[in-house]
Order: structure tokens, then sequence, then C-alpha cells
């Protein structure tokens, strides 16, 4: 296809699924969809299958071409036919002649013998199989490889679409499906990637399958049927402005930077008298309290959901809160109280920053999510608000329902299905032990190797709650403090005297010490909802970090301007760092700005200053220029996490290429040596801040290269302090030169292995 259609085709394809949006004509949005995809691909025949999630058969959902009688009667095993052979094997299947193939297979009834030419494409969502898209056509005109690359471009932009129409299909003909295929029972426990530490039991809950006004899946609570509408509305408006307004004191104790602001839409939306009166008219009209409730939110949804801005989007999602909130307020006083959140071991694909900040203020008691990697910031966020999570990628995890019980060690990442009591009993028993060393922790002030070298050890802070447990963990200083997070948590930009506040609690809490504070690190995984304007098809590769900040400098300044002026006033010892510097121009364009506004200012206390100013080290293009970085930087801190992605091109937070995320990769061993070797030799501090700065099979390598800095999770610390004190620095020399003499990553591997 050539490219201006192929362009005019993904155009057509977002407008039916703009269209789709908050329709509720699924088999519309299939058939069009269909139709569109044989118009541009100049198909006789195109089909969609999609996967029913209880038989795991293959089923003909839509077609234009073939005979309509077939829809809802084909059907397939995964692996059957050439369509489940697409969906088994992951790969598109292009045949000219389909009667030919091996596995090819003849529906009677689809009147689909004329057409040889054949191309499927799976539907993927992640990991996650939704169906087949297949186009056919006679057999003069075979499929070339452009369309085959155009019919992939479709389906991924559409999986994420068709597998929501595919969920409420299931939701809407549940009664019709076929009796369930019998099935393997579940194991007693899957394996996971550990996210955020601790272990956890509880009943599950699947949090994408929550009551959904959209769907029409609402709380089931006794009502007062006798009760005057408008009464019981004004009473449920009360109990949840007294729930909120609760939940916000806990939320200022527990997180300040979100400065309560997370429920104040909520609480503004309650008192909106449109809001307001629209259910009161409705009520007085004859609806229930409930339907009136749901009808009012749901008009403001579908407002919300046509805006383009993906923050006004979320707000959608703000109303279906409250007014789920209200709906279970209208029951009986004593389930207030009860949110269907507390202590559940909550099932997700995936979680917004903001969503792990409402389970972690309901109390879920853990999280398993089926996508994303442990290095992802909603992973460091559980961590911060101490949530135990596990992410597994494993598609038996749709098959726990709700209630389950279940058992998360997140420490191991195994998640228990109805552990038995000796299970439940073994884990008690080791929380309880571990709490009693976390509060016990003999860690020193000083970290050194067995020859007494001395490493120091400071902590990475993503939320100000940490810092008490960084302080009992006896770190040196704060090595990154993660600045966006304030910005994450919440849905409009902090004003500089908010982010003012928030740096001057972490200045004076870590007085006397140094702090290094780096400017906002947003986009790539940590998009910030008030700013979609990039919608970028790549954000890893985008406008992310200092790129973003240079681009919008008034952001820049204001945050700048927020740090130098609590730094200013503190004792602490301030540095401030940029993320993902990629060039000496855009260093020395972000400190001026620091500079300037440095010069202006004048410290209370006896500190540096103008304060030192220093850069990550995460792109790999830094490191052929870093003898010139290193003569004006002040400091360097190599952030890992980003630098294994950037070197070896593995998007940190795609499950499909988890195991090329390989820190051991020779190249990348040799270029954090060989920087960390740069920068030692001029003279400059350098700290190692990623995730691999915990992990005891590479801080001896680290400290064999030179490396005397890690900054680190604080739980961590205790741990981190006694590996240290096993290894001498011959030792470690030894080690870091015999893992950069291999060439691949299995000896590399192989040696981390036998050396730990
Ligand atoms: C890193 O990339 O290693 C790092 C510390 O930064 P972040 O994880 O916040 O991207
Ligand atoms: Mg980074």
């Amino acid at each position: 296809m050539e490219q201006h259609s192929h362009l005019h085709f993904l155009q057509d394809t977002s407008e039916i699924l703009a269209a789709l949006t908050g329709s509720r004509d699924l088999d519309g949005f299939l058939t069009r969809l269909v139709k569109l995809v044989a118009r541009h691909l100049d198909a006789d025949v195109c089909s969609i299958y999609l996967l029913e999630a209880e038989s795991q058969q293959l089923v003909l959902r839509a077609t234009t071409g073939l005979n309509a009688e077939a829809i809802g009667k084909v059907r397939m095993q995964v692996g059957e036919g050439l369509v489940g052979t697409a969906l088994k094997e992951l790969r598109p299947i292009c045949e000219s002649c389909a009667s030919h193939h091996p596995a090819f297979r003849y529906f009677p009834g689809t009147d689909e013998e004329r057409y040889e030419a054949f191309l499927a494409v799976p539907i993927l969502r992640g990991i996650e199989k939704v169906g087949v898209l297949v186009v056919q056509r006679e057999q003069s005109r075979a499929f070339v490889p452009e369309d085959v690359a155009a019919l992939r471009v479709v389906t991924a932009q559409l999986a994420g679409t068709v597998e929501q129409a595919r969920a409420l299909m299931l939701a809407e003909n549940g009664a019709q499906e076929l009796p369930a295929a019998p099935r393997e029972p579940l194991p007693p426990f899957l394996r996971g990637e550990p996210g955020a530490p601790g272990c956890a039991a509880g009943q599950a809950l699947r949090y994408d399958r929550r009551f959904s006004l959209a769907q029409d899946v609402m709380p089931d609570l006794p009502v007062d049927g006798s009760a005057d509408g408008r009464q019981l509305i004004e009473k449920a408006i009360e109990r949840t402005e007294a729930q909120l307004r609760r939940m916000q004191e806990e939320l200022g104790q527990r997180l300040p930077e979100a400065a309560a602001l997370i429920f104040e839409a909520h609480l503004m939306m309650l008192h909106d008298r449109g809001f307001v009166d629209g259910m009161f008219t409705r009520v007085a009209a004859g609806a229930s309290a409930a339907g009136a409730v749901a009808e009012v939110a749901r008009s403001y949804m579908q407002r919300f959901q046509r805006s383009t801005h993906d923050y006004l989007r979320e707000k959608a999602q703000d109303v279906e809160d409250l007014a789920l909130r209200l709906i279970t307020n209208l029951a009986a006083a004593e389930s207030v109280d009860t949110l269907p959140l507390a202590g559940r071991i909550v099932i997700a694909r995936d979680v917004l920053p903001s969503d792990m900040l409402k389970l972690a203020l309901e109390n879920v008691a853990g999280v398993v999510l089926t996508s994303g990697g442990v290095t992802s910031h909603v992973a460091i966020l559980a961590r911060s608000l101490g949530v135990p999570m596990i992410i597994a990628h494993n598609p038996r995890l749709a098959e726990i329902n709700d209630d389950t019980d279940l058992m998360v060690d997140a420490d191991s990442g195994n998640l228990y299905i109805n552990p038995s009591n000796e299970v439940t009993e073994r884990y008690r028993q080791r929380e309880k032990v571990r709490a009693a060393a976390e509060s016990a922790a003999e860690v020193k002030p000083e970290t050194l190797t067995a020859d007494g070298r001395q490493i120091h050890l400071l902590a990475n802070i993503n939320l100000l709650s940490e810092l008490d447990l960084a302080l009992r963990m006896q770190c040196e200083g704060v090595g990154l403090y993660r600045s966006e997070f304030p910005f994450l948590i919440r849905t409009t930009l902090p004003d500089s005297a908010e982010q003012q506040a928030i740096y001057l609690r972490l200045l004076e809490r870590m007085a006397g010490r140094p702090v290094t504070i780096r400017t906002l690190d947003a986009g790539g995984d940590k998009m910030l909802s008030f700013f979609d304007e990039a919608g970028e098809e790549n954000p890893e590769l985008g406008l992310r970090s200092v790129r973003f900040t240079l681009r919008h400098p008034d952001i820049m300044e204001q945050q700048l301007k927020a740090i130098l002026e609590a730094g200013a006033q503190s004792s602490a010892h301030l540095g401030i760092m940029f993320p993902m510097v990629s060039s000496l121009d855009e260093f020395r364009r972000a400190r001026a700005m620091c500079m300037q506004i440095a010069d202006r200012l004048e410290a209370v206390n006896d500190i540096p200053w103008p304060p030192p100013v220093g850069m990550m080290i995460e792109l790999p293009a830094v490191l052929e220029t870093l003898e010139a970085f290193a003569a004006e930087a002040d400091f360097f801190s190599i952030g890992t996490n980003d630098f294994v992605q950037y070197m070896l091109a593995v998007d940190r937070t795609n499950a499909q290429v988890a195991s090329y995320y390989c820190p051991h990769h020779p190249a990348v061993l040799r270029a954090l040596a060989r920087a960390i070797g740069i920068i030692n030799k001029a003279g400059k501090p350098v700290t190692v801040c990623g995730e691999m700065a915990h992990d005891m099979r590479y801080v001896p390598f680290f400290i064999g290269a030179g490396l005397s800095r890690l900054s680190v999770d604080p739980h961590w610390l205790p741990e981190l302090q006694s590996g240290i004190a096993r290894w001498s620095t011959a030792q470690c020399r030894q080690y870091t030169a015999a893992l950069l003499k291999q060439d691949t990553i299995e000896a590399t591997a192989a040696l981390l292995r036998s050396e730990n």
C-alpha cells in the first residue's frame, strides 16, 4: 500500500475508534471496522475473530464478504486452522493459496472457498491475546509485505479498543456463552517478579472490572425503597463528604506533597449545583436515587470523555469514582465505611500513579499487575507507599475470580492461590521477624568494605514519607530526590510556593547532609496528566526529562526557583541535577538557567553557594564526550535503569522484551566501568542510583571499578551495608576484571551467579 493511502487508513481507523468512545454499539463498531479494513486493503473479505475468555475459543464476531450467518457460529481453538495458528504463534500468516497450507481448515457455510489469498494478523494487547484480524482476496491478487505491515500497524492501534469491546460483549452476552470448556485447575502458585517488597494476604479483587457506570455494573446494596429519593441523596452527599475529608486528612499525613489536592475535585463536584440539582430533578421525575446519581454522572462522564485532553478524560474517572461512592452511601449507614478495596489483593492490568495512590489510601493489602516492569514508576511509587506488589505476565491470572484467597509474597514474586494455613502462617511469622529486624536494624552510620574502604550510602527518595525510614536506616544523605512525584500524583501543576514547601521539608529533615534534587523527569512512563500535548508514539524516545523542561522553560524556571529558594534557607547541602542529558549543549543551557536564579540568592547558612550542579548519565551518547562533561559538571549520577534501556534499546516497561533488559550485558558493564573511570580521573564525585545500585551481584563490580557512592531505596540500606562488609577491595577488583573480560551475556551471567 502506498505511504499516502496508508496514512489515510490510520486516520480513518482513528476516527472510528473515536466514534466508539462512549458508544455501546459494539457490533456496529466491529462491522465498520471490517468494512474499513476491506476497503483500504482492497480485500474481498475482512473478518474479525475474538478470543472468548470462557471457552478460550476464537469466535467469528464480524465479517464483510463471508456469509453473515456464520457470525457467532464459526469457532476454533487457538492453534486450529490458519486463523488459530496466527494467534498461537503470535505472527501474521500470509498465503497466496490458503487451501494448500497444511494448517488450513475449511468451515462450511462461510462461502470462503473462492478467496485463496489470505492474510491473518493476531491482535495482541501486551501479552494478552485478543483475537485475529483476517483479510482475503481471490487468488490472482496475493497480499504483499506492505499489506502485512499496514495490517500490523492497524491491529496494534486497535488492540486496546477491540479488547475493551470484547470485554463489554462478554459482560452483555454472558448468559449466552457456551458452557466453559473444562480447564486445568489453577496451580497453587504463580510466579511473577517482585515490584515492591512485602507480603500480604487477602481476597482477590479485579480492579479493571470493578463497578462501572459505563458498563452498568453497580454495587448491589440494600437501599430503603420507601425513603424519599431526595433525602437519600442529601444523606449520601453528607456521608460522602465526611469520608472524603477523612481521606484527605489521612493523605495529608501520609503524602504531604499531594497536599490533599487529590480529593479537591471530588469535593467541588459534590457541591456543584448543576450536578446536585440534576440528581434532584431526576428523582422528582420518578427515577430511583441510585438511577438519578448514575444518570447525571454518566452525562458528565460523556462530556469529559469527548475531550481531546487526557487530563479531562481522566476526570471522567473521578466522576465515576465519586458517583459510585455516592451510590454506595445511599445504602444503610453501617455499610458506609466498607469500601470494597480495603484489605484486598488487587489484580489489575496497569494502573496510573494516581490509581496507585488511591489504592494505597484505601488500604489495599497488595497489588498484582499483569503488565509493566519492575523499574516502572508505578512500581517505584508502590515501594514508596509500602504496598507489596508483584508483576506477573501470566495469562492464567485472568482465571482468578474475585474473592479468591490470595497471598502475595512480593519479596520473591510468588502469588499463592488459595494458600494453605501453613503457607499463610509461615509468611505471617516472616513478616513479624522482618518488622522486628527493621525496627532494631543495627545499621551503622558508616559503611566499610572488609578492608576498611568507605562506601557512601545515600537514599533515593520519591515521597517525603520515606524520609523517616531513610534516617532510621542511617542514610548519609539523599542521592536522588525524584522531584516528579508531586507532579505525577496530581492533576494540576503545583505552583512555585507548593513546590518550595515540599523541597524545604525535604532539606530540613536532612539538615547538614547532602541532598541531590533532580529536576522534573516527566515523560516516558511518567506522563503528567495535565500535559498530554505530545501524545507521542514512542514516549521513551520522545519529549522526556530535561528535553521537556527545556521546551517549557517556564516550568523549569519555576521549579529551579523553588529548589534554590528552599536550598538558600536550609542547612542541607543542596545539589541540583538534570536527568537524561544528551549533549554538553543541553547541559550548559540547563545549568545557565539554574545559575541565573542562584546568583540572585544568598545562602543563609554556611553551605556551598551557588550549589553544585550535576547531571545524570542515562544515555550512552554521553560516554563519548564524558571528559568534556566532567570538566563542567560538578557531579554525576548514573541512572542505570535508563542507561540499560537506552544502551540495549529495550523499553523498561515492556514485558515483551523483558528478557532483553540485561544489566549484565557485557557492553553495559564495560560502559559503566568506563564512565566511572573517566569521572574519577577528573576528580568529580560519581554515584550510581538506578536499581543496580542495591543489587549485590553488581555492587562489588561497581566498587571494583572505583565507585564509592551508591544511592538506593532506603529499605535496602541495612542489607547493602552488610553485603559490602563481606567484600574486600581486592576481591571487588578481581570480580570487576573478570566480568569485563567476558564477551557474552551468558558468560557474565555465569560469573554473576558463581561469585555470589
Ligand atoms: C534511572 O534511570 O536509573 C533513574 C534512577 O531514574 P528513574 O528511574 O527515575 O528514571
Ligand atoms: Mg532515569
